[in-house]
Protein backbone atom coordinates (compact mmCIF):
# COMPACT_ATOMS: atom_id res chain seq x y z
CA UNK A 1 0.00 0.00 0.00
CA UNK A 2 1.14 3.32 -0.74
CA UNK A 3 0.42 5.91 1.81
CA UNK A 4 2.58 8.68 1.54
CA UNK A 5 2.20 11.61 0.11
CA UNK A 6 2.51 11.84 -3.80
CA UNK A 7 6.22 14.08 -5.10
CA UNK A 8 5.56 16.09 -7.68
CA UNK A 9 8.31 14.35 -10.04
CA UNK A 10 9.24 16.80 -12.69
CA UNK A 11 11.67 15.03 -14.67
CA UNK A 12 8.71 12.82 -16.37
CA UNK A 13 6.33 14.14 -18.53
CA UNK A 14 2.45 14.29 -18.15
CA UNK A 15 1.88 11.18 -20.35
CA UNK A 16 3.96 9.05 -18.42
CA UNK A 17 2.17 9.88 -15.19
CA UNK A 18 -0.37 8.71 -16.19
CA UNK A 19 -0.17 5.99 -16.85
CA UNK A 20 2.48 5.27 -13.91
CA UNK A 21 1.85 7.30 -11.22
CA UNK A 22 -0.27 5.50 -8.34
CA UNK A 23 0.89 2.27 -9.43
CA UNK A 24 4.57 2.36 -8.24
CA UNK A 25 4.97 -0.43 -6.05
CA UNK A 26 2.66 -2.85 -8.10
CA UNK A 27 5.75 -4.30 -9.30
CA UNK A 28 7.24 -4.90 -6.57
CA UNK A 29 4.22 -6.60 -5.05
CA UNK A 30 3.77 -8.93 -8.06
CA UNK A 31 0.84 -7.15 -10.02
CA UNK A 32 0.60 -5.28 -13.43
CA UNK A 33 -3.14 -4.38 -12.56
CA UNK A 34 -3.78 -2.18 -9.25
CA UNK A 35 -5.79 -4.19 -6.17
CA UNK A 36 -8.69 -2.89 -5.52
CA UNK A 37 -9.88 -3.21 -1.68
CA UNK A 38 -13.69 -3.00 -1.07
CA UNK A 39 -12.84 -3.61 3.49
CA UNK A 40 -14.99 -1.24 5.00
CA UNK A 41 -12.88 -1.97 8.33
CA UNK A 42 -9.55 -3.45 9.47
CA UNK A 43 -8.81 -6.24 11.73
CA UNK A 44 -6.25 -5.54 14.65
CA UNK A 45 -5.44 -7.06 17.84
CA UNK A 46 -3.84 -4.30 19.20
CA UNK A 47 -6.26 -1.81 19.89
CA UNK A 48 -3.55 0.15 21.79
CA UNK A 49 -1.97 0.82 18.72
CA UNK A 50 -4.91 1.37 16.89
CA UNK A 51 -5.96 4.23 19.67
CA UNK A 52 -2.69 5.95 18.91
CA UNK A 53 -3.83 5.70 15.01
CA UNK A 54 -6.95 7.11 15.62
CA UNK A 55 -5.62 9.71 17.64
CA UNK A 56 -2.33 10.79 14.99
CA UNK A 57 -5.44 10.90 12.22
CA UNK A 58 -7.92 13.02 14.56
CA UNK A 59 -4.94 15.53 15.65
CA UNK A 60 -3.09 16.17 12.49
CA UNK A 61 -5.06 14.65 9.38
CA UNK A 62 -2.42 12.42 8.13
CA UNK A 63 -3.13 9.60 6.75
CA UNK A 64 -3.38 6.76 8.82
CA UNK A 65 0.53 5.09 9.37
CA UNK A 66 -0.92 1.14 8.03
CA UNK A 67 -4.23 0.15 7.75
CA UNK A 68 -6.60 2.59 8.19
CA UNK A 69 -8.92 1.64 10.30
CA UNK A 70 -11.91 2.15 9.12
CA UNK A 71 -13.27 2.86 5.25
CA UNK A 72 -14.73 6.07 5.73
CA UNK A 73 -10.91 7.40 7.10
CA UNK A 74 -8.84 6.30 3.83
CA UNK A 75 -8.79 3.21 1.64
CA UNK A 76 -5.44 2.66 -0.18
CA UNK A 77 -7.22 1.44 -3.92
CA UNK A 78 -8.23 5.35 -3.78
CA UNK A 79 -5.10 6.28 -2.06
CA UNK A 80 -3.32 5.63 -5.54
CA UNK A 81 -5.76 7.54 -7.47
CA UNK A 82 -5.39 10.47 -5.12
CA UNK A 83 -1.61 10.38 -5.63
CA UNK A 84 -2.18 9.78 -9.16
CA UNK A 85 -3.59 13.24 -9.34
CA UNK A 86 -2.16 14.91 -6.82
CA UNK A 87 1.36 14.15 -9.37
CA UNK A 88 -0.94 15.44 -12.35
CA UNK A 89 -2.10 18.91 -10.88
CA UNK A 90 1.47 19.08 -9.26
CA UNK A 91 0.72 19.43 -6.14
CA UNK A 92 1.61 17.97 -2.65
CA UNK A 93 -1.34 15.85 -2.21
CA UNK A 94 -5.07 15.15 -3.38
CA UNK A 95 -8.19 14.10 -1.32
CA UNK A 96 -11.48 12.24 -2.95
CA UNK A 97 -14.69 12.92 -2.54
CA UNK A 98 -18.20 10.82 -3.66
CA UNK A 99 -18.62 13.73 -5.89
CA UNK A 100 -17.73 16.83 -6.99
CA UNK A 101 -20.23 18.43 -5.28
CA UNK A 102 -18.75 16.60 -2.04
CA UNK A 103 -15.49 17.82 -3.03
CA UNK A 104 -16.60 21.43 -3.13
CA UNK A 105 -18.88 21.14 0.26
CA UNK A 106 -15.69 19.58 2.23
CA UNK A 107 -13.27 22.75 1.09
CA UNK A 108 -16.13 25.63 2.17
CA UNK A 109 -16.99 23.23 5.68
CA UNK A 110 -13.15 23.28 5.77
CA UNK A 111 -12.61 26.92 5.70
CA UNK A 112 -15.91 27.52 7.50
CA UNK A 113 -14.90 25.18 10.28
CA UNK A 114 -12.09 28.00 11.23
CA UNK A 115 -14.61 30.92 10.95
CA UNK A 116 -14.07 31.95 7.70
CA UNK A 117 -17.25 32.00 6.54
CA UNK A 118 -17.02 34.23 3.38
CA UNK A 119 -16.38 32.78 -0.12
CA UNK A 120 -15.35 35.43 -3.08
CA UNK A 121 -16.72 34.03 -6.68
CA UNK A 122 -16.52 34.79 -10.00
CA UNK A 123 -19.87 33.92 -11.91
CA UNK A 124 -20.41 31.90 -13.90
CA UNK A 125 -19.60 29.10 -12.17
CA UNK A 126 -21.34 25.31 -12.84
CA UNK A 127 -24.79 25.67 -11.35
CA UNK A 128 -24.99 23.62 -8.63
CA UNK A 129 -21.88 25.36 -7.24
CA UNK A 130 -23.66 28.69 -7.61
CA UNK A 131 -26.81 27.27 -5.83
CA UNK A 132 -24.60 25.98 -2.84
CA UNK A 133 -23.12 29.44 -2.39
CA UNK A 134 -26.18 31.57 -3.40
CA UNK A 135 -28.42 29.45 -1.26
CA UNK A 136 -25.90 29.92 1.58
CA UNK A 137 -26.81 25.82 2.53
CA UNK A 138 -23.23 25.75 4.29
CA UNK A 139 -23.55 28.64 6.26
CA UNK A 140 -21.38 30.70 4.02
CA UNK A 141 -21.96 34.15 2.78
CA UNK A 142 -20.63 35.04 -0.82
CA UNK A 143 -19.52 38.71 -2.69
CA UNK A 144 -19.97 37.51 -6.48
CA UNK A 145 -17.87 39.89 -8.18
CA UNK A 146 -15.78 40.93 -11.63
CA UNK A 147 -12.32 39.57 -11.68
CA UNK A 148 -11.10 42.97 -10.79
CA UNK A 149 -13.19 43.19 -8.23
CA UNK A 150 -11.96 40.36 -5.96
CA UNK A 151 -9.02 42.04 -3.93
CA UNK A 152 -11.30 44.67 -3.09
CA UNK A 153 -14.09 42.17 -1.54
CA UNK A 154 -11.85 40.35 0.79
CA UNK A 155 -12.58 40.51 4.15
CA UNK A 156 -11.30 39.29 7.17
CA UNK A 157 -13.37 36.81 7.31
CA UNK A 158 -13.07 35.38 3.44
CA UNK A 159 -12.11 31.93 3.80
CA UNK A 160 -11.93 31.19 -0.18
CA UNK A 161 -12.12 32.86 -3.76
CA UNK A 162 -13.50 30.39 -6.02
CA UNK A 163 -13.47 30.58 -9.88
CA UNK A 164 -13.76 28.05 -12.38
CA UNK A 165 -11.87 28.67 -15.99
CA UNK A 166 -12.37 27.75 -18.40
CA UNK A 167 -15.85 28.21 -16.54
CA UNK A 168 -19.10 26.17 -16.90
CA UNK A 169 -21.16 26.83 -19.50
CA UNK A 170 -19.61 29.87 -20.98
CA UNK A 171 -16.03 28.64 -21.38
CA UNK A 172 -15.01 31.69 -19.97
CA UNK A 173 -11.22 32.15 -19.38
CA UNK A 174 -9.65 33.87 -16.94
CA UNK A 175 -6.20 34.77 -15.44
CA UNK A 176 -5.55 32.38 -12.78
CA UNK A 177 -2.31 33.83 -12.03
CA UNK A 178 -3.38 37.85 -11.88
CA UNK A 179 -6.69 36.55 -9.74
CA UNK A 180 -4.05 34.59 -7.16
CA UNK A 181 -2.02 37.37 -6.80
CA UNK A 182 -5.64 39.61 -5.68
CA UNK A 183 -6.31 36.58 -3.61
CA UNK A 184 -3.06 37.51 -1.24
CA UNK A 185 -3.37 35.54 1.65
CA UNK A 186 -6.36 34.17 1.15
CA UNK A 187 -7.01 30.48 -0.77
CA UNK A 188 -8.03 30.26 -4.20
CA UNK A 189 -9.99 27.60 -5.83
CA UNK A 190 -9.74 27.00 -8.99
CA UNK A 191 -12.17 24.44 -10.69
CA UNK A 192 -10.40 22.80 -12.86
CA UNK A 193 -12.64 20.10 -14.30
CA UNK A 194 -13.06 21.72 -17.80
CA UNK A 195 -9.35 22.21 -18.75
CA UNK A 196 -7.98 18.98 -16.68
CA UNK A 197 -3.93 19.02 -15.81
CA UNK A 198 -3.63 18.08 -19.27
CA UNK A 199 -4.16 21.68 -20.45
CA UNK A 200 -3.55 23.58 -17.52
CA UNK A 201 -2.14 23.23 -14.05
CA UNK A 202 -3.63 26.51 -12.06
CA UNK A 203 -1.50 25.41 -8.69
CA UNK A 204 1.77 26.67 -10.95
CA UNK A 205 -0.28 29.73 -11.52
CA UNK A 206 -0.92 30.15 -7.82
CA UNK A 207 -4.39 28.86 -6.97
CA UNK A 208 -3.47 27.09 -3.72
CA UNK A 209 -6.98 24.32 -4.03
CA UNK A 210 -7.59 22.81 -7.65
CA UNK A 211 -10.83 20.82 -7.61
CA UNK A 212 -12.32 18.61 -10.20
CA UNK A 213 -15.93 16.89 -10.60
CA UNK A 214 -13.55 13.42 -11.63
CA UNK A 215 -17.54 12.33 -12.56
CA UNK A 216 -16.46 14.04 -16.11
CA UNK A 217 -12.72 14.11 -17.89
CA UNK A 218 -11.10 12.26 -15.08
CA UNK A 219 -13.23 9.52 -14.95
CA UNK A 220 -14.09 9.77 -18.68
CA UNK A 221 -16.33 6.91 -19.61
CA UNK A 222 -19.61 8.20 -17.78
CA UNK A 223 -19.55 6.14 -15.50
CA UNK A 224 -18.40 7.24 -12.03
CA UNK A 225 -19.40 9.80 -9.67
CA UNK A 226 -16.37 11.57 -7.81
CA UNK A 227 -14.65 14.61 -6.89
CA UNK A 228 -11.11 15.49 -5.75
CA UNK A 229 -9.26 18.40 -4.37
CA UNK A 230 -5.33 18.94 -5.46
CA UNK A 231 -3.80 20.81 -3.10
CA UNK A 232 -1.05 21.13 -0.32
CA UNK A 233 -0.62 18.20 2.41
CA UNK A 234 -1.74 21.20 4.49
CA UNK A 235 -5.18 21.75 3.40
CA UNK A 236 -5.67 17.64 2.77
CA UNK A 237 -5.09 17.01 6.47
CA UNK A 238 -7.51 19.39 7.33
CA UNK A 239 -9.84 17.96 3.96
CA UNK A 240 -9.45 14.34 5.27
CA UNK A 241 -10.53 15.95 8.95
CA UNK A 242 -13.62 16.64 7.06
CA UNK A 243 -13.91 13.97 4.75
CA UNK A 244 -13.87 11.62 7.91
CA UNK A 245 -16.39 13.49 10.01
CA UNK A 246 -18.95 14.21 7.36
CA UNK A 247 -18.66 11.09 5.58
CA UNK A 248 -18.50 11.94 1.55
CA UNK A 249 -16.43 9.86 0.85
CA UNK A 250 -15.50 7.81 -2.54
CA UNK A 251 -16.09 4.01 -3.21
CA UNK A 252 -13.08 2.35 -3.73
CA UNK A 253 -14.72 0.79 -7.08
CA UNK A 254 -14.84 4.24 -8.21
CA UNK A 255 -11.12 5.16 -6.90
CA UNK A 256 -10.10 2.23 -9.19
CA UNK A 257 -11.98 3.41 -12.13
CA UNK A 258 -10.69 6.93 -11.87
CA UNK A 259 -7.08 5.59 -11.46
CA UNK A 260 -7.42 3.53 -15.22
CA UNK A 261 -9.30 6.86 -16.18
CA UNK A 262 -6.63 8.70 -15.81
CA UNK A 263 -4.30 6.51 -17.90
CA UNK A 264 -5.81 7.37 -20.81
CA UNK A 265 -6.37 11.25 -20.08
CA UNK A 266 -4.04 12.72 -22.30
CA UNK A 267 -4.73 10.96 -25.35
CA UNK A 268 -8.84 11.41 -25.05
CA UNK A 269 -8.04 14.85 -24.16
CA UNK A 270 -6.08 15.90 -27.04
CA UNK A 271 -8.05 13.56 -29.53
CA UNK A 272 -11.59 15.39 -28.27
CA UNK A 273 -9.62 18.44 -28.07
CA UNK A 274 -9.07 18.53 -31.95
CA UNK A 275 -12.10 17.72 -32.44
CA UNK A 276 -13.83 20.38 -30.43
CA UNK A 277 -11.83 23.02 -32.22
CA UNK A 278 -12.70 22.15 -36.03
CA UNK A 279 -16.35 21.95 -34.79
CA UNK A 280 -15.99 25.13 -32.77
CA UNK A 281 -14.61 26.58 -36.51
CA UNK A 282 -17.19 24.89 -38.54
CA UNK A 283 -20.07 26.51 -36.26
CA UNK A 284 -18.09 29.74 -36.59
CA UNK A 285 -18.63 30.16 -39.98
CA UNK A 286 -22.25 28.84 -40.32
CA UNK A 287 -25.02 30.93 -40.82
CA UNK A 288 -27.09 29.40 -38.29
CA UNK A 289 -25.41 30.16 -35.22
CA UNK A 290 -25.10 33.19 -33.47
CA UNK A 291 -21.99 32.93 -31.61
CA UNK A 292 -19.04 30.29 -30.75
CA UNK A 293 -17.53 30.10 -27.72
CA UNK A 294 -14.27 28.09 -27.37
CA UNK A 295 -11.57 28.49 -25.10
CA UNK A 296 -8.47 29.86 -26.42
CA UNK A 297 -6.67 27.28 -24.36
CA UNK A 298 -8.50 24.81 -26.31
CA UNK A 299 -10.67 21.67 -25.09
CA UNK A 300 -13.35 19.72 -25.59
CA UNK A 301 -16.01 21.73 -24.46
CA UNK A 302 -17.58 24.15 -27.13
CA UNK A 303 -20.85 26.37 -26.39
CA UNK A 304 -22.35 28.13 -28.97
CA UNK A 305 -25.51 30.29 -29.21
CA UNK A 306 -28.54 29.15 -31.83
CA UNK A 307 -30.50 31.88 -33.95
CA UNK A 308 -33.30 29.75 -33.55
CA UNK A 309 -35.25 27.19 -30.80
CA UNK A 310 -32.04 25.40 -28.72
CA UNK A 311 -35.15 22.95 -27.88
CA UNK A 312 -35.13 22.03 -31.75
CA UNK A 313 -31.52 21.22 -31.69
CA UNK A 314 -31.51 19.16 -28.56
CA UNK A 315 -34.60 17.07 -29.94
CA UNK A 316 -33.34 16.75 -33.41
CA UNK A 317 -29.70 15.37 -32.41
CA UNK A 318 -29.44 11.44 -33.25
CA UNK A 319 -25.49 10.66 -33.17
CA UNK A 320 -24.70 13.27 -29.82
CA UNK A 321 -26.68 12.40 -26.83
CA UNK A 322 -28.86 14.84 -25.52
CA UNK A 323 -27.96 14.87 -21.71
CA UNK A 324 -26.28 16.85 -18.80
CA UNK A 325 -22.64 16.17 -18.12
CA UNK A 326 -19.80 16.14 -19.91
CA UNK A 327 -15.93 14.51 -19.92
CA UNK A 328 -17.49 11.11 -21.39
CA UNK A 329 -15.66 9.03 -24.47
CA UNK A 330 -18.81 10.25 -26.34
CA UNK A 331 -20.30 13.62 -27.50
CA UNK A 332 -23.41 15.00 -25.31
CA UNK A 333 -25.18 18.31 -25.42
CA UNK A 334 -27.07 20.27 -23.02
CA UNK A 335 -29.11 23.28 -22.83
CA UNK A 336 -27.98 25.15 -19.46
CA UNK A 337 -30.77 27.75 -18.96
CA UNK A 338 -32.84 24.22 -19.03
CA UNK A 339 -30.65 21.76 -17.31
CA UNK A 340 -27.03 22.81 -16.06
CA UNK A 341 -27.78 26.08 -14.93
CA UNK A 342 -31.32 25.81 -13.95
CA UNK A 343 -31.53 26.18 -10.37
CA UNK A 344 -29.46 29.41 -10.99
CA UNK A 345 -31.87 32.90 -11.08
CA UNK A 346 -32.83 33.40 -14.59
CA UNK A 347 -31.83 37.00 -13.84
CA UNK A 348 -27.87 36.29 -12.33
CA UNK A 349 -27.61 33.36 -15.37
CA UNK A 350 -28.28 35.92 -17.95
CA UNK A 351 -25.90 38.63 -16.38
CA UNK A 352 -23.39 35.88 -16.26
CA UNK A 353 -23.22 35.51 -19.78
CA UNK A 354 -25.42 32.48 -19.96
CA UNK A 355 -27.57 33.08 -22.88
CA UNK A 356 -31.13 31.75 -23.19
CA UNK A 357 -29.85 30.35 -26.78
CA UNK A 358 -26.95 28.59 -25.60
CA UNK A 359 -26.39 25.07 -25.92
CA UNK A 360 -23.20 23.18 -24.41
CA UNK A 361 -22.04 20.55 -26.14
CA UNK A 362 -19.00 18.08 -24.80
CA UNK A 363 -16.75 16.85 -27.55
CA UNK A 364 -16.34 13.14 -27.26
CA UNK A 365 -13.89 10.39 -29.50
CA UNK A 366 -16.14 9.78 -32.63
CA UNK A 367 -14.97 11.53 -35.89
CA UNK A 368 -15.46 15.11 -36.66
CA UNK A 369 -17.64 14.32 -40.09
CA UNK A 370 -19.72 12.00 -38.26
CA UNK A 371 -20.31 14.57 -35.80
CA UNK A 372 -20.92 17.45 -37.81
CA UNK A 373 -23.06 15.40 -40.27
CA UNK A 374 -25.37 14.94 -37.40
CA UNK A 375 -25.39 18.71 -36.31
CA UNK A 376 -25.64 19.98 -39.12
CA UNK A 377 -28.99 17.91 -39.68
CA UNK A 378 -29.67 19.02 -36.08
CA UNK A 379 -29.49 22.69 -37.10
CA UNK A 380 -31.38 22.16 -40.39
CA UNK A 381 -34.42 23.03 -38.78
CA UNK A 382 -33.25 26.40 -37.60
CA UNK A 383 -34.46 29.24 -39.58
CA UNK A 384 -31.13 31.34 -40.70
CA UNK A 385 -31.83 34.38 -39.16
CA UNK A 386 -31.70 37.22 -42.28
CA UNK A 387 -30.75 40.42 -40.41
CA UNK A 388 -27.63 39.48 -39.08
CA UNK A 389 -24.23 41.39 -39.92
CA UNK A 390 -22.20 37.75 -40.42
CA UNK A 391 -21.43 34.99 -38.04
CA UNK A 392 -17.94 34.94 -36.18
CA UNK A 393 -15.83 32.68 -33.99
CA UNK A 394 -15.24 34.78 -31.27
CA UNK A 395 -13.38 33.47 -27.65
CA UNK A 396 -15.16 33.25 -24.77
CA UNK A 397 -13.01 35.62 -23.09
CA UNK A 398 -13.93 38.51 -25.33
CA UNK A 399 -17.61 37.26 -25.29
CA UNK A 400 -17.79 37.67 -22.01
CA UNK A 401 -16.53 41.43 -22.11
CA UNK A 402 -19.34 42.44 -23.91
C1 LIG B 1 -20.20 18.74 -12.79
C2 LIG B 1 -19.43 19.83 -12.19
C3 LIG B 1 -19.31 19.96 -10.81
C4 LIG B 1 -20.06 19.05 -9.85
O1 LIG B 1 -19.54 17.77 -9.90
P1 LIG B 1 -20.39 16.44 -9.54
O2 LIG B 1 -19.39 15.36 -9.71
O3 LIG B 1 -21.54 16.37 -10.50
O4 LIG B 1 -20.86 16.59 -8.14
C5 LIG B 1 -18.50 20.97 -10.30
N1 LIG B 1 -17.85 21.82 -11.12
C6 LIG B 1 -17.94 21.72 -12.46
C7 LIG B 1 -17.21 22.70 -13.32
C8 LIG B 1 -18.73 20.74 -13.05
O5 LIG B 1 -18.84 20.67 -14.37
Amino acid sequence: METTAAQPSPARSLSTEAVHAGREDLAGLGLHAPPLDLSTTYPSYDSRAEAARIDAFATTGERPDGPPVYARLDNPTTARFENALARLEGTESAVAFASGMAALTACLLARAGAGLRHVVAVRPLYGCSDHLLTAGLLGTEVTWVQPEGIAEAIRPDTGLVLVESPANPTLAELDLAAIAEACGEVPLLADNTFATPVLQRPAESGARIVLHSATKYLGGHGDVLAGVVACDEEFARQLRQVRFATGGVLHPLAGYLLLRGLSTLPVRMRAASETAAELARRLGSDPRIARVHYPRLGGAMVAFEVHGDPHEVISGVRLITPAVSLGSVDTLIQHPASISHRIVDAGDRRAAGVSDRLLRMSVGLESTEDLWADLDQALGAEPARVDRTGPRAETATAAAGR
